[in-house]
């Protein structure tokens, strides 16, 4: 008890001492040191420009990259249309019966537009891949803006739907231009899983990378397109095993609209 008493009247008598309480003053009110502020403008600026994981949770309801945890998962392919490997991947989906999500390139569907409103007709969803597939992260709203709708028109024109669903060029978007996919309606759909097929893999390794990662409420990227001398064949090649070891797993594919809950077009 005694030297309970002698700390409280310690702690009194420091108290009244200049020193203490300047101390405690500057305590609660000093102003941040040199470095500090260096490391706060440094947190301005990172919240200028967001990580696409922290726009995925800024922005929880209009950019996704994977669904509900249930068994099912959705097959995406982008770089579409492309003669020489989408007919290819739709034959294999018509086998199966298998709903898919194929993300069309504007420039590539002026180019072959039978193959756009083939992809409509036999009941697989339509999303947004960009008029000429730019990075979209360093460039003005107006810029993106003018890719994605020219991009819809276009696909609009051939089969009648204007899809609600934007991937971006390399999954890559800035926050003024999620902003604008928001007010406007727009979802933008990533992946969790990614074939890396567009590498010109082997059927095996394309495979191997899907079955790896694969889980419920999956998205799935692979490419049904590409450029001059790209080699899809192994994704076209490992869709039917990749589609039969999945339903043996007990998964169901459905298209994007379907796994997410969400109206694909409009
Ligand atoms: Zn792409």
């Amino acid at each position: 008890m005694r030297n309970r008493y002698v700390i409280l009247f310690v702690l009194l008598v420091l108290s009244t001492l200049p020193s203490f309480q300047a101390a405690s003053a500057a305590h609660l009110t000093r102003a941040p040191a040199p470095q500090e502020q260096n490391s706060a403008s440094k947190a301005a600026s990172v919240h200028e420009s967001l990580t696409l994981s922290e726009l995925r949770r800024k922005y929880a309801e209009t950019f996704k990259f994977r669904g509900p945890h249930v068994r099912q998962i959705a097959l995406t392919f982008d770089d579409v249309p492309d003669p020489r490997f989408t007919p290819g991947v739709l034959a294999v989906l018509a086998k199966y019966h298998v709903k898919a999500t194929f993300f069309v390139v504007g420039q590539r569907a002026e180019k072959h537009p039978e193959l756009v409103r083939r992809i409509y007709r036999e009941g697989h969803l339509i999303g947004n891949h960009s008029y000429n597939h730019p990075l979209f992260k360093n460039r003005e709203l107006a810029y993106f803006k003018g890719q994605i709708l020219r991009t819809a028109e276009i696909i609009h024109n051939l089969t009648g739907v204007h899809p609600r669903f934007i991937r971006p060029p390399y999954g890559e978007i800035n926050e003024q231009q999620l902003k604008w996919v928001k007010s406007s309606g727009y979802k933008v759909i990533n992946w969790n899983v990614d074939s890396k097929d567009w590498k010109g893999l082997s059927k095996e390794q394309v495979k191997a990378n899907i079955l790896s990662s694969a889980g419920p409420g999956s998205i799935i990227l692979q490419h049904a397109g590409g450029g001059d001398g790209a080699d899809l064949s192994g994704t076209v090649q490992a869709l039917p095993e990749i589609i039969r070891t999945l339903q043996s797993h007990g998964y169901t594919f459905v298209d994007l609209s379907e796994l997410l809950h969400i109206k694909g077009s409009r």
